[in-house]
């Protein structure tokens, strides 16, 4: 494995990013569209496919957020390797401390295997950071993370992150796999707002899908 981290161009190509529309009062746009997404996710997989070249890593993929990312980044990153998930709940919504409970575990034994960690967003570090230190403790060969997008600006404690799909601003974002409400995860975008509680309150406020 190199031992460079890949942020991409800076992270974000800031030509990727379209802006449609107001930040607040429940407006939503497009902070990534499709070809953004499947430009840069070839380009993560290109990289995976060099760094773990004969390696044949384990992909763990934390649920539920990051399964989109990883079904298209194990396509195009055509290489030998398995597949497992976690799923973790954060107990104290409110960002003041790190306590995460595995709600589901790995059914594959890491131990002397290459760790590849799929998140889908690392915002304030805090559950990426729990989830190294147990994966850790079951002393892989190597142990890297791969996030798709990194809200820098929030973090609130340092997560070493080798491979990075965007930079983004500090905003709630969902589609392409994330979740608003356990119903926009199947949006091939990532879309934004200021307000996610408005979209709650009021779905109408929504694009309507199509291609
Ligand atoms: P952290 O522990 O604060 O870094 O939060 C990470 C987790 O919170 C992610 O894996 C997501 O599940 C969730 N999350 C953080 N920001 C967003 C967002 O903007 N949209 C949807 N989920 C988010």
């Amino acid at each position: 494995m190199t031992g460079d981290p890949d942020r991409g161009s800076a992270g974000c190509d800031p030509s990727a990013v379209r802006v449609e529309g107001g930040g607040g009062g429940g407006a939503v746009w497009t902070l990534l569209d499709r070809r953004a997404l499947q430009a840069r996710v070839a380009e993560l997989g290109a990289r995976l496919r060099a760094d773990y070249q004969g390696l044949e890593p384990i992909m763990v993929s934390v649920l539920r957020g990051a399964v989109v990312f990883l079904a298209d980044l194990v396509r195009v990153a055509a290489m030998p390797c398995k597949v497992d998930f976690m799923a973790v709940e954060r107990s104290d919504a409110s960002d003041r401390t790190g306590v995460v409970r595995i709600m589901k575990d790995l059914e594959l034994d890491v131990t002397g295997h290459h760790v590849l960690l799929v998140e889908d967003v690392v915002d304030t570090g805090l559950t990426l950071a729990y989830l190294l230190e147990v994966l850790e403790a079951r002393r892989p060969a190597s142990l890297r993370v791969c996030a798709l997008l990194d809200k820098r600006a929030r973090r609130r404690i340092d997560v070493p992150l080798a491979y990075v799909g965007f930079e983004i601003p500090d905003t709630f974002v969902f589609g392409y796999g994330l979740d608003l409400d356990e119903r926009e995860r199947g949006r091939d975008e990532v879309l934004a707002t200021a307000d996610p509680q408005a979209l709650r309150r009021n779905p109408r406020l929504l694009p309507a899908r199509g291609r």
